[in-house]
């Protein structure tokens, strides 16, 4: 990186052993985030040469592969290229004149039929930067920036973050942790040190073990928010004032909780479909609910266990997460297994349809979690958990023999653990849409929802965007009054029986009641329309969960191991 201000990244590549033609290629994606990006878009610059520096002809042969003409004699090819990085996400890259985070699908080409290579990686970065964080062994201790990775997989999988950011080593369990932080903020290491010892330290509780040598927590910190899980480290972007707000400062640790978590499951414990990677085209699963749905069910319960929350917040948060899936026609259309093979070009690809046709199986994949979780409790009594399952599953899958799970895997294992059919879960709330049965299961824990009464106030079932005044239409909700009506995506929502609008939801709307009709003005590409309506009601949404009254001693019991806190006792109930 010569010149990182212009975001450019040079690349040499040399493939030893050479025999001839080779064929080398850029992958479409990034295992972890299922979306073909086709990072050869930023590829550009391209030459070849052989043995001894003579030029070799290279040519593109489809989108991502380019074939190079060499002899057998020139064993030893080396192909040049830049890579221009100015994309500032956790499963891109970025190079500017301060620091550079990348991530090596969108950098690293590899060479056909070689993956299962060893790989060598020189970095040669501007005068100025002196810290190199990466998972990466070094490759020996002669020279800080060359690294090595066992196979390509394990290239691409290992993100380094380079510049002059913020170390902070701590151990946790005698493993060497370390935490990566490029950005100005309000952190403070103790702190850090001390809250992610409790995360990792309960992980490992579910676990049983550390299983890598060395873990790097790399952060950015800006205006984003999200992560990216890697087998040895994770990539995650938080707002930078985020470490003096708790709320903030929370969802940051459940963010941390839950890449962390997929140290074991996705990374490790990993479905059919995900890994050895095919980097040309997508990777189907329908299992995404297992491994991103429980990664995202135990960040929030972790975030009690660590005793971040107190069960009322924990609460609080399953609450939102049900009114999340419940608010969604797409509960009715697309089943967690659905979701989870048309991730590529449904969840990775939102659009004004999406929440009337689809699930996340991130949010609906926690709900069927913590549902098997209890449902694993109640048949258990109180001895086994889901825990035991991923303990179970990991062993045999991964431990044993390192192969990936079929779904069979997750049945049968449920069913050993549980002692109970599980088949009809599976059908009716990971491949069916089956409404979740929150009611009766949460009972079990001594738990009941405090649901909203629709009542007759007035509702139209739109969502609109803001601009200069304007109330443009970004949504319609599936059967709602302005869907039926015909109201559309981008109309400019101007006057309700001829009152203008000046805000939203629009104040004339109160006095109005559920049944009446009215006369909503639309601008639709430039042009007024009235369009008659018949309001309806919103609705129902959870208000909260909320404790029984007079518990058994089950249910106390479940409760309890269920959250590893004792159920209150009546005074502050
Ligand atoms: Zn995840």
């Amino acid at each position: 990186m010569p010149q990182p201000q212009t975001h450019i990244i040079q690349v040499e590549m040399t493939l030893d052993g050479a025999r001839g033609d080779e064929i080398i290629g850029m992958p479409v994606w990034t295992p972890g985030s299922y979306l073909v990006r086709e990072f050869q878009r930023h590829v550009q610059d391209i030459s070849a040469s052989g043995h001894n520096g003579q030029p070799l002809s290279i040519k593109k042969i489809d989108k991502n592969h380019w074939q190079i003409d060499g002899a057998m004699r020139d064993k030893k090819m080396v192909i040049r290229y830049q890579v221009y990085a100015f994309e500032h996400s956790v499963r891109t890259s970025f190079v500017n004149a301060e620091h550079a985070l990348i991530n090596g699908a969108s950098v690293f080409m590899y060479w056909k039929n070689h993956l299962s290579a060893k790989q060598t990686v020189d970095l040669e970065l501007p005068e100025s930067w002196s810290t190199i964080s990466t998972s990466l062994e070094p490759y020996d201790n002669r020279k800080a920036t060359r690294f090595f990775a066992k196979d390509y997989d394990e290239l691409v999988d290992s993100p380094f973050e380079i510049g002059n950011h913020h170390e902070i080593r701590f151990e946790v369990a005698g493993k060497p942790h370390l935490i990566a932080i490029y950005g100005t903020s309000n952190y403070n290491d103790s702190t850090l040190i001390e809250d992610f010892t409790k995360i990792i330290l309960a992980e490992k509780a579910i676990w049983g073990e550390l299983p890598y040598n060395r873990y790097v927590f790399i952060f950015n910190l800006g205006d984003g928010g999200g992560g990216l899980e890697h087998k040895q480290s994770s990539v995650m972007f938080a707002r930078r004032w985020t470490f003096t707000d708790k709320h903030a400062y929370h969802s940051f640790l459940s963010l941390v909780a839950h890449e962390f978590f997929h140290t074991w499951n996705i990374k490790r414990l990993r479905p059919e479909g995900l890994g050895p990677f095919d980097y040309d085209q997508e990777a189907y699963t329908e299992n995404l609910w297992f491994v991103e749905g429980l990664t995202s069910y135990y960040d929030e319960l972790l975030m009690l266990r660590s005793g971040f929350y107190q069960p009322d917040d924990y609460l609080l948060s399953i609450t939102n997460e049900i009114n999340r899936l419940e608010s969604k026609a797409g509960k009715l259309h697309q089943s967690l297994s659905e979701a989870s093979w048309d991730a590529w070009i449904k969840f990775y690809r939102p659009d004004e349809h999406t929440d009337n046709s689809t699930i996340s199986y991130y949010n609906k994949g926690a709900l069927v979690g913590m549902l098997l979780n209890l449902k694993i409790l109640d048949a258990s009594n109180g001895e086994k958990c889901l825990e035991d399952v991923l303990r179970l599953l990991y062993q045999q899958n991964y431990y044993d023999k390192d192969k990936p799970f079929a779904e069979k895997d997750i049945l049968s294992a449920t069913e050993h653990i549980s002692g109970v059919p599980m088949d009809e879960f599976f059908s009716q709330y990971i491949h069916g849409t089956a409404e979740l049965p929150y009611a009766e299961t949460l009972h079990l824990v001594g738990l009941k929802l405090d649901t909203t009464k629709a009542g007759d106030a007035a509702y139209m079932g739109i969502e609109i965007n803001e601009s200069n005044g304007r109330f443009l239409i970004r949504r319609v909700v599936e059967n709602s009054p302005a869907w039926t009506a015909g109201i559309n995506v981008h109309d400019e929502l101007i006057a309700l029986d001829g009152f203008r609008v000046t805000q939203f939801p629009p104040i004339y709307l109160k006095e109005r009641r559920a049944g009446d009709r009215i006369i909503a003005t639309v601008s639709r590409t430039g042009i007024l329309q009235d369009i008659s309506l018949t309001l309806g009601s919103p609705p129902e949404s959870i208000l909260g969960l909320s404790r029984v009254e007079n518990p058994s001693d089950d249910q106390k019991l479940i409760y309890q191991t269920w959250l590893g806190t004792a159920w209150p006792d009546t005074l502050n109930r």
